[in-house]
């Protein structure tokens, strides 16, 4: 994607001052003279910000302004126990505000709304950005935080909230309860707000079904503000992001050179008006892609696709490397197969093997037919032989965080 001119001039602008102001970049950037930083060319050939420098940062290495100036921590928790901590100044929260804000317009929201956000609350940023976000809009918000299903319903049914935000394993937890009890005819819900974790076609169909909603695609990251950067909008083909706010690259995990547009790798963002922690170049560990061209809703923000997967979910598995997304597609394109699923990749007596646990309703005599169907199209899709075990709907565990359906026994 073209660096536009505004866009240029801000990143010029931070290039000027951050190794002055923020320790990280005095390190990050120690061998790089930023103020000969002029065209994106000089830009792409900056160093990448990895999880790890700002893990490294910790507490509070990472802030570029006097601590006086900071009024609020997030944290995000990196597996090695380390946090990631990240500073933000007044207008660092007001700036996530908006972009939120724009994100509730984008689908369709207004002050008439009752928001049910979800997301957890706390040193992580996703409840209270999806509530500053509302506030923002005036609809009135139903703080809630994830857990405790009871009151959920009785909630939403008292309160008639006609906005869900949540993660997708927690709408799906939420729908299948609400079917469960028969009280559809009770949800006032109208649309569904959902985190960006990777989901596929068949269960967004079953929330958007269980619940009749309109689902949208939320994206952000603790160490950018948090969610609300971007969202999908209503003709689903992609999600648009706040250009005006951050600049954004798509680069070979591998050899970090930026891909051309359309081309699937790592997400890579740079903040273009954030005070606390501005970021350079910081690798996401996304997999998505830039979407050429306009979308049909007329929205000038560019787009990205929805996100694939991360770089760390990436599997080797006889030879060949595989993405969670590749089993969604192919099992959400599969009659019979339902939304959940499980991969187990183990090793035995030399060889890797692959169990796919798939949910369906068909009846015992029914499933040899549909494993059969199953490993054949994973076989076409992947380039792998699995072993695919048919279950029934409920057997496979539900989760209310993010859920992770490929399990690496092999280590
Ligand atoms: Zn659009």
């Amino acid at each position: 994607m073209k660096m536009n001119d505004y866009q240029k001039e801000r990143i010029i602008g931070t290039l000027s001052t951050i190794k002055e102001k923020s320790p990280l970049y005095e390190r990050i950037f120690k061998d790089v003279d930023t103020s000969k930083i002029r065209t994106q060319e000089d830009f792409e050939k900056l160093p990448f910000t990895e999880k790890e420098d700002l893990r490294d940062a910790y507490p509070l290495g990472i802030k570029a302004v006097p601590e006086k100036d900071i009024v609020r921590i997030h944290s995000s928790s990196g597996t090695t126990g380390v946090p990631v901590i990240i500073p933000y100044t007044k207008k660092d929260v007001e700036d996530w505000g908006t972009m939120f804000e724009r994100c509730y317009r984008m689908a369709g929201l207004t002050a008439e709304d009752v928001v049910h956000v979800t997301p957890g609350y706390g040193l992580w940023t996703a409840g209270i950005g999806f509530q500053y976000g509302a506030e923002k809009l005036g609809a009135m918000v139903i703080p809630m935080g994830p857990g405790n299903t009871e009151k959920q319903i009785k909630m939403m049914t008292d309160l008639h909230s006609t906005v869900l935000c949540a993660t997708s394993s927690y709408a799906l937890l939420l729908s299948e309860e609400i079917k469960k009890r028969g009280i559809g005819s009770k949800i006032s819900l109208r649309k569904g707000i959902i985190g960006s974790e990777r989901w596929g076609d068949r269960m967004r169909e079953r929330i958007a079904n269980d619940l009749g909603v309109e689902l949208y695609d939320i994206y952000g990251l603790t160490e950018i503000y948090g969610p609300g950067i971007g969202i999908s909008c209503s003709y689903e083909n992609g999600i648009h992001m706040w250009d005006d706010y951050l600049y954004f690259e798509v680069i070979d995990p591998k050899t970090g050179k930026v891909l051309p547009d359309g081309q699937v790798g790592e997400l890579v963002i740079t903040t273009l008006q954030k005070e606390g922690a501005p970021l350079i170049r910081y690798r996401t560990r996304d997999l998505t892609r830039i979407i050429p061209g306009d979308c049909p809703c007329g929205s000038c923000y560019p787009r990205i696709g929805i996100i694939t997967g991360r770089t760390d979910d990436m599997v080797k598995v006889k030879g060949t490397i595989i993405f969670p997304a590749q089993f969604d597609s192919t099992l959400s394109a599969t009659e019979g197969v339902e939304s959940e699923y499980q991969v187990m990749i183990d090793h035995s007596e030399g060889k890797d093997m692959v169990t796919v646990f798939f949910e369906t309703k068909l009846q015992d005599d029914r499933r040899p037919a549909l494993e059969k169907e199953v490993l054949k199209r994973l076989k076409e899709a992947i380039g792998i032989t699995t072993v695919p075990k048919a279950v029934n709907v409920g057997d496979l565990p539900r989760s209310e965080k993010k859920t992770n359906r490929i399990f690496d026994n092999r280590h």
